[in-house]
């Protein structure tokens, strides 16, 4: 729509763009980290910087560009490198700094940060077209909300749980959110009461608040230990070392395995 919506405080199903007010039987606020919705319904808890920032871009790659994967952790700075189809690669990386920190040349920064990383780092970045590059400093909620819930308003995605980006899982927990919600509705019977639609808005807080809020809490702790600077990080290099890899993968399909609700 490309208008600003504002929900009630009251968590009453109706919502007001400009002049226009409307109601409905449910008000879904999927409105992204800095939620007006979470405020306006007392679920806020403000949020919290994480201890550094991101610069995200993709570059065109083939040949042996396109064959590099994975993720490099240095001195309070990260590396990462992700093939998509047709021929392009996204990239990330991070620096543990104050927040608020501006690039005159995103691409100037990052070749001083990085070019004594290993190969095809700089020669991604080289690839990259200027001016495509994103920088965000990175924030989470600072405390979990104590409902996702209120009344006949209902937090989806970050809204929700905004969590930092270190496991990968913001995007796909709310695609989680948005599949439970629409699972639980559409098995409500046709003429369903009042009670029938609060027993299902409890049901999704109850599915969904456990894991999000545990992704929420190991995306922060994964970040302290990727942004480590100094002995601390000297010492994760140490104990990631002697992490035998079949654990990790094993800790990454716990993240990543979920199955729909059923009855
Ligand atoms: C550096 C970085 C890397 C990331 N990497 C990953 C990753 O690898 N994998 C992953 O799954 N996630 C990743 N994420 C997280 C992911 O981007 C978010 O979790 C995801 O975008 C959340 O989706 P959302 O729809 O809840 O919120 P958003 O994408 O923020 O969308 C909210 C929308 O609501 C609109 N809006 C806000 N207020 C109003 C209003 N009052 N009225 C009307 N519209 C409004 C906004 O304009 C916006 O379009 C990353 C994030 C960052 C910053």
């Amino acid at each position: 729509m490309g208008n600003r919506v504002t929900v009630s405080a009251d968590g009453a199903a109706v919502i007001t763009v400009g002049e226009h007010q409307e109601s409905f039987g449910l008000v879904v606020g999927a409105d992204g980290i800095r939620s007006d919705a979470r405020q306006r319904w007392g679920l806020d808890r403000g949020l919290r910087y994480a201890g550094y920032t991101a610069w995200r871009g993709v570059a065109p790659a083939s040949g042996h560009l396109a064959d590099a994967a994975g993720e490099t952790w240095g001195d309070g700075a990260r590396f990462g490198i992700v093939p998509l189809p047709d021929d392009q690669v996204y990239w990330f990386a991070t620096l543990a700094t104050a927040p608020g920190g501006i690039d005159a040349d995103a691409h100037s920064t990052l070749r001083q940060l990085f070019s004594s990383w290993h190969a095809p780092i700089a020669q991604l970045l080289d690839a990259t077209p200027d001016g495509t590059v994103l920088r965000h400093d990175i924030s989470d909620l600072a405390e979990f909300p104590p409902s996702f819930v209120r009344h006949r308003g209902v937090l989806l995605g970050d809204a929700a749980h905004a969590m930092t980006p270190d496991l990968g899982q913001g995007a796909g927990q709310a695609i989680e959110d948005a599949a439970t919600l629409v699972l639980l509705l559409r098995d409500l019977p046709a003429g369903a009461d009042q009670s029938a639609l609060d027993a299902a808005l409890t049901r999704y807080d109850h599915l969904r608040r456990p894991r999000t809020r545990a992704l929420w809490q190991q995306s922060r702790r994964t970040g302290a230990v990727g942004q480590a600077t100094g002995t601390r990080g000297r010492l994760r290099d140490t104990a990631l070392r002697l992490i035998p890899p079949s654990l990790m993968v094993r800790a990454m399909t716990r993240v990543q395995r979920w199955a729909p609700p059923s009855h």
